[in-house]
């Protein structure tokens, strides 16, 4: 039998994404509901070792689902990822009596959740939050959806300007592994072009299909780069590619950068985070340990946190078509 759960513990980790503050209120929320302790840690790992705890009923969280960031903070922490910084933070989640822990980060802070329970046997629960939506196990992450409304309200006011000056403009998005911003943005915001880290449509491919669009009578163009595009090269490399090989456009780039990361979140997000935050702590209640709470089919599930590092996280084959077809 595990030991029942009294007391459980909150923590942000990794970088920050909008739907943190949601999760902190809905898990905290969810502990009072169900007459049990909540501590929030702060600093992620950083603040576990240290003991940096402050405990929080259902008015601590008030005010903060529509706030962007992490009220408790975030952070990276070399010491968690020694054996002697576990150990430091197990002694500080046993003097505090603490008996769960829900961390809500991306697969980095998973994986240092998974070893931490590896070792101690200390029940974890994960809650994706980051807006790169590359964790296996759920349909989207935390802050994913904020972040593309960001991306295309971005996009719409640089379409202004690049109709109003004949401009092709490359615009450089979030997304090292995986192209889910890319896709989505470069649909919904027009894009000529998208280029994602899984598909390498070539340097010659892109010419010719910005030559095409301006010969169907387009007077300007919006290319969508994700930052690990296949074609391997970076946004000013491209700019300067298609200086040389194509005339008569006025070549510019935007990089969006962490701008993407803030702002409110979402109603999407809103709802998810309360969701996950609920699922999350009922879960621990009922004696789970080691599981990611994720979106599939509109349903919350768990997904084993093993699963969830492993796993890798699909870009949908049917948006690339349609955005295929769009940009004919
Ligand atoms: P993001 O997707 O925003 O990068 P993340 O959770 O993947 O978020 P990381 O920096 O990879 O971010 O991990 C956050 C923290 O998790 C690290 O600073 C470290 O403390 C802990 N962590 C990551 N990997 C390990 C590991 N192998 N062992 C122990 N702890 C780890």
């Amino acid at each position: 039998m595990p030991k029942a759960i009294k007391k459980v513990a909150v923590l942000t980790s990794g970088g920050d994404s909008p739907g943190m503050n949601a999760a902190i209120r809905s898990v905290v929320r969810t502990c009072a509901y169900h007459d049990i302790e909540c501590v929030g840690v702060y600093r992620g790992y950083e603040g576990l070792i240290e003991g940096d705890f402050k405990s929080m009923d259902a008015r601590s969280v008030k005010g903060i689902i529509n706030k962007g960031g992490t009220i408790l903070k975030s952070a990276r922490s070399k010491e968690f990822r020694t054996v002697e910084g576990r150990q430091k933070a197990f002694k500080q989640l046993t003097k505090a009596e603490i008996d769960g822990l829900v961390v809500v980060g991306g697969d980095g802070s998973f994986t240092g959740a998974l070893i931490f329970n590896q070792e101690f046997d200390f029940p974890v629960m994960g809650i994706p939050g980051t807006i790169d939506n590359d964790i296996y196990g759920t349909s989207h992450t935390l802050g994913f959806d904020t972040a593309l409304n960001t991306v295309v309200d971005a996009i719409d006011k640089i379409r202004d300007t690049a109709s109003s000056h004949n401009r092709l403009f490359f615009v450089e998005v979030m997304g090292r592994d995986v192209g889910h911003i890319a896709l989505n943005t470069g649909i919904a915001g027009g894009a000529e072009e998208i280029l994602i880290p899984e598909e390498d449509l070539g340097l010659d491919r892109l010419v010719d299909s910005l030559n095409r669009s301006r010969k169907s009578g387009k007077t300007s163009s919006i290319v969508i780069v994700a930052e690990g595009d296949k074609i391997g090269k970076n946004i000013f490399e491209l700019k300067d590619y298609v200086d040389e090989n194509m005339e008569g456009y006025d070549v510019r780039v935007s990089v969006l950068g962490h701008m993407q990361r803030g702002g409110a979140p979402s109603c999407f997000d809103r709802v998810l985070a309360s969701r996950m935050g609920v699922k999350a702590v009922e879960s621990l209640l009922e004696g789970e340990t080691n599981y990611m709470v994720g979106l599939l089919d509109n349903k919350v599930e768990l997904t084993p946190l093993e699963k969830a590092i492993k796993g890798k996280s699909k870009i949908n084959l049917e948006l690339l078509r349609v955005s295929d077809i769009m940009s004919t």
